[in-house]
């Protein structure tokens, strides 16, 4: 375990990237970025010379780690090669990540609209089951998010959607399948939306779901509740979206968060670890019934740069790496070491009300009362980067030589796919000297 570092101060680059480009979600005044110089396997470096184990595979996307050289070498190739055409123009890429994604997604999951973010993969999802139903509205969940443009953040529940509020309209709020903080019982709030969708009659095309809630605190719902959310949608002519824009390409230890649940969607969204984050890039796949209804109706959607013959070129190649390193089965069985050691900090931490997740994909949500279950700070505060506990726990964790990221209360463990079990040691001895602060912090 290294030394805690002392503070260093913010070099030229870092200076002028302040100065001269947003940072995200947040007071500008807060701001502070730091520039990274070199990433390899799962780890990355900072220009201070400081390397850390990168944790959360960034913004959980980095799913293949930082040396996949089938993907980097594709990226290479084709920017050579044909580095752009238009959409209605291909290239071998485009055809074949189309044909992989119809081979890995479950069931009659077959044609994909391709984009350039999650955000616009849902922005398409909701154009599509317009389109498709002839209806309007869309039921998504509080503690969620779906994207920042103003589709995508009208249907996102959790408080970045504030600043655009009131939002798209026809967008409807239910509650979430969140066992520890809610009132609510999982399979409670479902019969809710059972209720809510036979109140709006007939009007809801879709109902959108995280299947493994990601950044509102990693929230897996019991085993029966995607199946039945799926019949209650159809019962009511609804289509199930699935978002697996983080919780999909292994993730979870299965290809996607709805296998874990043996679900079909009608509608998926992808991003993130579709490239493995080599490159931006979006799908919406949809099932050939829904794919069949464009081909006498206008499909009335499209980007310039749909289906980037760059960023499919990475997408392939990423399915073609997490295929032949057995990455999915790897993250299954270093995701099961993974439980264990995030659940031994449970044990340690009295901080630690409750370690949850799936595979790599594992939440360590934090609080001051563990009989009360009372967290560190208010959820509106999280759409800032001011310093709370939570923060505090990963800047300790970051001094001992491993990158969290954390949202609301809670510490997203998402780590690259090829992780190793004593990679994960070492970042869980960093977490453990992190959880001392939240232990600290109890009684303030
Ligand atoms: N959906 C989910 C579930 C996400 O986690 C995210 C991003 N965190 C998005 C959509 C939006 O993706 P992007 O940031 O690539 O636009």
């Amino acid at each position: 375990m290294s030394e805690p570092e002392p503070p260093v101060e913010a070099n030229a680059v870092e200076r002028t990237d302040r100065e001269h480009v947003f940072g995200t979600w947040s007071y500008q005044s807060e701001v502070d970025p730091t520039q990274v110089v070199d990433a390899s396997g799962v780890r990355f470096t900072t220009a201070d010379g400081n390397e850390y184990i990168d944790f959360s595979g960034q913004l959980m996307c980095s799913n293949l780690g930082h040396s996949a050289d089938r993907v980097a070498d594709a990226v290479a190739e084709q920017v050579r090669d044909v580095p752009f055409v238009a959409p209605n123009y291909t290239t071998d890429a485009r055809a074949k990540l189309g044909e992989q994604l119809a081979e890995i997604t479950p069931g009659d999951l077959s044609k994909t609209f391709f984009s350039t973010s999650g955000t616009e993969a849902v922005e398409a999802a909701l154009k599509i089951a317009r389109l498709y139903t002839g209806k309007q509205k869309v039921v998504s969940r509080y503690r969620s998010y779906h994207g920042a443009t103003h589709g995508s953040i009208s249907v996102t529940g959790d408080p970045r959607r504030l600043a655009a509020e009131p939002g798209v309209p026809g967008t409807i709020k239910a509650p979430d399948p969140y066992a520890y903080g809610s009132t609510l019982d999982p399979m409670e709030s479902l019969e809710y939306i059972d209720e809510m969708l036979m109140l709006e009659g007939d009007t809801v095309a879709a109902v959108l779901v995280e299947p493994i809630v990601g950044s509102n605190g990693i929230l897996v719902p019991p085993d029966e509740y995607l199946p039945r959310l799926k019949e209650i949608a159809h019962d009511h002519d609804a289509l199930l979206i699935c978002d697996e824009v983080m919780s999909g390409f292994g993730r979870t230890g299965e290809w996607f968060g709805c296998d874990v649940f043996d679900v079909e969607p009608d509608i998926m969204t992808m991003a993130k670890g579709l490239t493995g984050a080599y490159q931006p890039l979006g799908a919406t796949t949809v099932t050939s019934a829904i794919a069949d209804h464009f081909e006498d109706e206008l499909f009335c959607h499209g980007h310039t740069y749909a289906g980037h013959p760059v960023a499919v070129a990475a997408g392939a190649a990423a399915v073609e790496t997490y295929r032949e390193e057995n990455l999915i089965e790897h993250a299954s069985e270093v995701g099961d070491y993974l439980g264990e050691r995030t659940a031994e900090l449970g044990e340690r931490h009295p901080s630690v009300g409750e370690t949850r997740g799936v595979g790599l994909f594992r939440g360590i949500e934090l609080t001051r009362d563990p009989e009360k279950r009372v967290p560190f700070g208010e959820r509106a505060d999280k759409v800032s980067t001011g310093t709370t506990v939570v923060d505090e726990v990963s800047a300790t964790a970051a001094d001992h030589g491993t990158y969290v990221a954390n949202m609301i209360n809670t510490l997203i463990v998402a780590p690259p796919l090829p992780i190793t079990e004593s990679e994960v040691d070492e970042a869980i001895d960093a977490l453990d000297a992190g959880l001392d602060v939240s232990d600290d912090a109890m009684d303030d």
